[in-house]
């Protein structure tokens, strides 16, 4: 069997891909037109995930039905990698400054599904958010503003969601402060399922991170 070889985002992007053809389909009779998109969607994977593999490329130019579709996106389980899990003990590691740290319900998440851990604090009302990279994991800490609930577009999917403000606060010289403030989705688990490109969860992450309290 061959080794997983796709990441969580890359089957997110080839799932919104192969939407955006059966979207196609439904709505157009004319076979120019979904061509057209099917070709555009084909390009589109070809260009962005991580690995590209013919197989998976020849089935997204013959998907013809929704039952064909879901057989096709759960024979992807078998290739993705899934996010590494981590404990209890783990995450109170890389959160160590928090005494009283909240922890997620960590047996009830898919780690297959999942680009990145984040959970909220309703209490204090944090934010804890965990990526992996090369094995090491990388943790943000904000705060969420539950009144700043909004629709907009999300920092870390880039997609129109409902979202709520994100602030991190990083430590500049000596006693000097700065926050960053971004509006991502509220709810982690949707926002997941938009991640499709890891390259800009990364890039959210690092940005807010420079210096960010929480860490070493
Ligand atoms: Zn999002």
């Amino acid at each position: 069997m061959t080794a997983p070889f796709l990441t969580v985002a890359d089957v997110r992007l080839i799932e919104q891909q192969v939407k955006k053809i059966l979207r196609a389909k439904s709505s157009s009779s004319d076979t120019k037109i979904v061509n057209t998109v099917r070709g555009l969607a084909v390009a589109e994977l070809r260009e962005k995930l991580n690995m590209v593999n013919e197989d998976i490329l020849k089935e997204v130019e013959i998907l013809e039905d929704s039952i064909n579709t879901e057989l096709f996106f759960h024979s992807l389980k078998a290739y993705t990698i899934p996010f590494k899990a981590i404990s209890d003990k783990g995450l109170q590691k890389l959160f160590k400054k928090d005494k009283k740290l909240k922890l997620p319900k960590l047996d009830s998440i898919d780690w297959q599904t999942i680009s990145y851990l984040s959970w909220l604090d309703k209490g204090t009302n944090r934010q804890y958010i965990v990526l992996e990279n090369e094995g090491e994991y990388i943790a943000l800490r904000g705060i969420y503003e539950a009144s700043t609930s909004t629709k907009g577009v999300c920092a870390i999917c880039n997609q129109h969601s409902s979202v709520h403000l994100f602030t991190a606060t990083v430590k500049g010289n000596g006693d000097h402060y700065t926050s960053y403030s971004n509006y991502i989705c509220e709810d982690v688990l949707v926002c997941n399922s938009y991640v499709s490109d890891y390259t800009k969860l990364e890039q959210f992450v690092y940005r807010n991170l420079a210096s960010n309290e929480c860490g070493k």
